[in-house]
C-alpha cells in the first residue's frame, strides 16, 4: 500500500464536516473545523454542557423541545459519554439539517465529536422505518429498572428522547420518586407517592406480578397526559432480593375515550329515555340533594307537579304512539319554558312531572306555573289538536322532609283536577 497512517488519518479527517473537541471535566468544546450552520448552533467555543443542552433543544426528530422538569434525565439520557454514533436533525434559523454524529472519546475525560451531513434521500427512507419502530415502542413512553433494596436505578429508557438506554445512572430510587412525584398533576401526588413507595411495592408485589395506577403526567412537550405507571416483579429466586421494572404507559386517547363513554352512560342512566328529562330515580335525589342544599343556605325551595289532562283519551282515541309523541312534545315545551328559571324538570311517571325551584318561593312559582299552564293549553299538538294541564304548585316547609312536601304537592295537583283541571293550585 501506498499510503501511511498519517496520510489515511488526514484523508478521513478531510471527509469530516465539522469537528469539535470537548473536555467534560473542564466543561469546555472547541471547533477544530466549522460552517456556517454549526457556527450558528454552537459557535467556536463553550460549555459542554451547554453543547448538550443545544443538541437536546435543537433536536427536532425526537421532539426533545423538552419541559424544564426533564431536564435532569437530559443530562443522563443525552450525555455522550463513550464511544457513540449517532444521527440527529437539527433545526436552526429555519433550516432543518440531518447529520451524523461520531464520538470519540479519548484521554479518559476528552472527545472528538466528528459531524458530517447526511443526503436528505438517504435520511428519510430511514426516518420512515425507524417511524415503524417507534409506533411499536412508543406504547411505552419510559422504561428503567429499578433495585429496591439497592435503591438504585438502571437502564432507563426514553423512547420519545433517546434510542439508547443508559446504563448506569447517578440517580437512586429515593431521588427518582423526589423529583418524578414534581410531574405528576397535583391532585394524583399523594396516590402516585404510596403507589411507588418501596415498602408498599416490597409488600404487593409477587413474582412476576404487576401493579399498575393510572394518572396524568407531563410529557416532554409540557403538557398532562394521561398515563399508566406500572411495577413488574423480576423473578431473581431470592426473596431478599428486590428488583421490578418500570414502564410509563401513555394511554392519553384511550383514557380520553372511556371518560367520553362514560359520560354517555352516566347521563343515560341519569335521563327519561322518552322525554330526555331527569328519570325518575334522578329527579328524586335531585329533590333531597335541593332540600339540604336550600337549607344550609337559607333559601327556600319551591315544587310544582304537573299532569297531562284526561291523557288516557289521547291514547285511546289516537294509539300509543301519539301519545308518546304527545309526552315528547310537551317535555320539550315544559322544559324550554321552564329553563330560563334554572328549573330541575324530571319525568315523575306516566305522565306526571315535577320540577324543583331553588331559591325561589311559592308565589313567584305559582306564577311560572301559571304560564307553563296557559303556555299548555294555547300549543298546537300534532294529531291531537289542543291538549291541557293541571298543575300542583307548593313552597317546601322549613324542616319540612320530601316525602311529606311531597304529598302536600300531590294533594295539591289532586285539588287542580278536582276542581275541573287545565288550573294551578297552591297547596
Ligand atoms: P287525569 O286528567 O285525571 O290525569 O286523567 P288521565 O287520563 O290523564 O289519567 P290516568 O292516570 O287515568 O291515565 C294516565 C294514562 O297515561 C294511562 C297510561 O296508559 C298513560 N301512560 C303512562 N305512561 C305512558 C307512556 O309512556 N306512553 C303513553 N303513550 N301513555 C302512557
Ligand atoms: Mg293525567
Ligand atoms: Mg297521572
Amino acid at each position: 500500500m501506498k499510503y501511511s497512517i498519517e496520510e489515511i488519518q488526514k484523508k478521513i479527517f478531510d471527509t469530516v464536516d465539522v469537528i469539535y473537541v470537548s473536555d467534560i471535566t473542564e466543561d469546555k468544546y472547541t471547533a477544530l473545523r466549522t460552517d456556517s450552520f454549526f457556527s450558528s448552533l454552537l459557535g467556536e467555543e463553550g460549555s459542554y454542557q451547554d453543547m448538550m443542552n443545544t443538541f437536546m433543544e435543537r433536536s427536532i426528530d425526537k421532539k426533545v423541545a423538552a419541559s424544564n422538569e426533564y431536564s435532569v434525565f437530559f443530562k443522563e439520557a443525552g450525555n455522550f459519554a463513550g464511544r457513540f454514533s449517532k444521527k440527529c436533525r437539527f433545526s436552526m434559523n429555519g433550516t432543518d439539517r440531518t447529520v451524523h454524529i461520531t464520538n470519540i472519546p479519548f484521554e479518559e475525560t476528552m472527545s472528538a465529536i466528528l459531524i458530517n451531513y447526511v443526503e436528505e434521500e438517504a435520511y428519510i427512507s430511514e426516518s420512515r422505518a425507524d417511524e415503524k419502530v417507534n409506533t411499536i415502542k412508543s406504547a411505552y413512553l419510559f422504561s428503567m429498572c429499578c433495585d429496591l433494596v439497592k435503591d438504585t436505578c438502571s437502564n432507563m429508557d426514553m423512547s420519545e428522547v433517546d434510542d439508547n438506554p443508559v446504563n448506569e445512572l447517578n440517580i437512586s430510587f429515593t431521588q427518582w420518586r423526589g423529583t418524578i412525584v414534581n410531574m405528576i398533576w397535583p391532585d394524583d401526588q399523594q396516590a402516585f407517592n404510596e403507589f411507588t413507595d418501596p415498602e408498599f411495592l416490597k409488600a404487593n408485589l409477587d413474582y412476576h406480578r404487576s401493579r399498575s395506577i393510572d394518572c396524568q403526567m407531563i410529557n416532554l412537550e409540557g403538557q398532562y397526559i394521561w398515563v399508566k405507571l406500572i411495577f413488574n416483579r423480576i423473578e431473581t429466586g431470592d426473596d431478599s432480593d428486590f428488583r421490578v421494572v418500570f414502564v410509563v404507559e401513555d394511554i392519553h386517547e384511550s383514557h380520553q375515550r372511556l371518560v367520553k363513554d362514560l359520560k354517555k352512560y352516566e347521563t343515560m342512566a341519569m335521563k327519561d329515555s322518552l322525554t330526555g328529562l331527569l328519570n325518575h330515580g334522578h329527579i328524586e335525589s335531585a329533590l333531597t340533594e335541593s332540600l339540604e342544599k336550600c337549607r344550609g343556605e337559607n333559601k327556600p325551595v319551591s315544587l310544582i307537579l304537573l299532569d297531562i289532562d284526561h291523557f288516557k283519551r289521547v291514547n285511546d282515541t289516537y294509539g300509543h304512539a301519539t301519545g308518546d309523541a304527545v309526552l315528547k312534545k310537551f317535555s320539550a315545551l315544559s322544559r324550554d319554558h321552564l329553563k330560563q328559571y334554572g328549573v330541575q324538570l324530571g319525568r315523575w311517571g306516566g305522565e306526571e312531572f315535577l320540577g324543583i325551584f331553588e331559591n325561589t318561593d311559592g308565589d313567584m312559582t305559582e306564577k311560572i306555573a301559571e304560564e307553563l299552564r296557559s303556555k299548555t293549553e294555547q300549543s298546537e299538538f300534532e294529531t291531537v289538536g289542543k291538549i291541557t294541564c293541571s298543575i300542583g304548585v307548593i313552597q317546601v316547609n322549613e324542616d319540612e322532609a320530601p316525602e311529606s312536601a311531597f304529598v302536600r304537592l300531590d294533594s295539591a295537583l289532586y285539588m287542580a283536577k278536582e276542581n275541573g283541571r287545565n288550573r294551578v293550585v297552591r297547596g
